[in-house]
């Protein structure tokens, strides 16, 4: 197999990701005269500050994926590969992917970050992430199949278990999903399940710091925990999760809770990357890039987005915020930077530009800290619903959530709750086991050089 990409005479630049870095990169050099090569392992550009609402049954997953080819259609210098990155060949100038050989004048590494177990094996085994569009409707399968358990198990004991929910990680995902399931047990639970009593299902918040939403202000984390409450979900403050087996979450002051539905936003590390000298990796698998997004110790090698931890910005000194923002900024400034290198003139380096970050808790409740600027409850809740709305890609999408959200503030109703299981036709199946085993073809995989910093937790 070949990733089957003509030669034009053009340098190359491949880009691996089309999240919000990736995509903003291919989309600004869309007309330049590079040839433009976009891998990535799914056909689509996700957009993961709503993934939280496809879990809770609040949006439908094709509302906020975009398909990557459309974006692209008629672009004669661009061309989309759906493949895996496997292993980096940096002094043959060549990756190793899913679909073959690719080689490159420029590699851009956009492939983001993955969620960190910290090397907890029960953990990363049997908790439920909420990462990708895919986790997430993982996540709605479990919480919706849980309900219809809680009906008909045989034992009060199973029944808790099923009812109890636990979120591990304080962060915006955390606070987000909470509030989106405690919305949903007061709202939808006694309207779908008369017959189960709601007031026995329990939400627990689990965060290791002192206080959610460590990031932002601190009349922000204060008020995410006030609307939490008001919503009757059990946040633990200062409490580490220790471990998660037999059907129950072991807690670092001793408490234990039954639970079947656990759920893990509690830390993100660079995605595994293989073929990289070891000091390129910075903290949390981070790969280490200069103001130029050039990675540590390698030669034509690019980082941005999440997988990039940018040393030289004095403001930021254990990197840019792992959030959309720097993302797409990074890959506006890289793109303007390959403009500049083929226009022979100055490169700028990157400075980012904060425009401020918020969290929903739920329905009028959200924070948003603009500048030196706080907001809180509805203002921010509107604030929040409108930069989303903006920032999601295509008119049918904005539309499609617009209408699902108009829908279930009326209604107080969340559409989209059908357990979906897929299942691959059986040839299908075949030849993505197949694939996962060959494709290294003729040569050899690198040695895996990712440093020791790789699953350190990031701030
Ligand atoms: C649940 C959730 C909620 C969030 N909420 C917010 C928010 O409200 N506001 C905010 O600013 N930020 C939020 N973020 C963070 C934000 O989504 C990220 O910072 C941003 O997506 C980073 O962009 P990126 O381009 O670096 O990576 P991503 O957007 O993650 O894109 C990476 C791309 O690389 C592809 N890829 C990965 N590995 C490979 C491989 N080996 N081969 C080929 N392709 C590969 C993936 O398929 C993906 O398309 C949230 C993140 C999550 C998970």
């Amino acid at each position: 197999m070949s990733a089957n990409i003509p030669q034009t005479g053009q340098k190359r630049i491949v880009i691996v990701g089309g999240g919000f870095a990736g995509l903003q990169l291919a989309q600004r050099l869309k007309r330049s005269n590079y040839q433009i090569v976009l891998l990535d392992k799914n056909n689509y550009h996700q957009f993961p500050p709503l993934i939280y609402q496809i879990a809770t049954a609040g949006l439908n997953p094709s509302a906020i994926s975009f398909p990557l080819r459309k974006l692209f259609a008629g672009r004669k210098n661009l061309y989309f590969r759906l493949g895996e990155l496997r292993a980096i060949f940096p002094e043959q100038k060549y990756i190793q992917t899913s679909i073959g050989k690719l080689s490159y004048d420029y590699l851009v590494l956009a492939c983001g970050a993955t969620t960190n177990f910290f090397h907890n094996a029960d953990i990363a085994d049997k908790a439920m992430p909420m990462k990708t569009v895919a986790e997430a409707m993982g996540l709605r399968n479990a919480l919706l199949s849980n309900f219809e358990r809680a009906l008909t198990c045989a034992t009060e004991e199973e029944r808790q278990e099923l009812l109890n929910v636990v979120i591990v990680g304080g962060g915006p995902s955390g606070v987000e999903i909470a509030g989106a399931i405690a919305e949903m047990r007061r709202y939808v639970l006694p309207r779908d399940y008369p017959d189960l009593d709601a007031s026995r299902m329990h939400i627990h918040l689990i965060e290791g710091s002192s206080k959610l939403l460590s990031a932002m202000s601190p009349q922000s984390s204060k008020q995410a925990l006030e609307f939490l409450q008001r919503l009757n979900v059990e946040v633990a403050l200062n409490t580490l999760v220790q471990d998660y087996r037999d059907r129950t979450v072991y807690l670092s002051d001793g408490r234990t809770i039954p639970s079947l539905t656990f759920i893990w936003v509690g830390g993100v590390c660079g995605v595994p990357l293989t073929g990289l000298p070891a000091a390129s990796f910075g903290r949390g698998g981070r790969l280490i890039v200069n103001r130029y997004h050039e990675v540590k110790d390698c030669h034509d090698i690019y980082a941005i987005g999440d997988i990039a931890l940018m040393e030289g910005d004095a403001a930021y000194p254990k990197g840019h915020p792992m959030m959309a923002q720097p993302a797409i900024q990074q890959g506006f400034n890289l793109s303007c930077n390959f403009l500049a290198i083929q226009q022979q003139q100055a490169r700028t380096p990157f400075a980012y530009k904060d425009l401020g970050s918020m969290a929903t808790i739920g329905r009028n409740l959200a924070v948003a800290d603009i500048g030196r600027m706080h907001f809180g409850g509805f203002v921010a809740w509107f604030l929040w619903m409108a930069v989303h709305l903006r920032s999601i890609l295509g008119v049918h999408n904005k539309l499609a959530v617009l209408l699902e959200w108009t829908w279930s503030y009326f209604t107080y109703d969340r559409s989209n709750r059908m357990i979906v299981r897929a299942k691959l036709p059986a040839v299908l199946q075949e030849r993505r086991e197949r694939e996962n085993r060959t494709h290294w073809g003729d040569i050899k995989p690198p040695q895996d050089s990712a440093s020791a910093e790789q699953n350190k937790p990031i701030d």
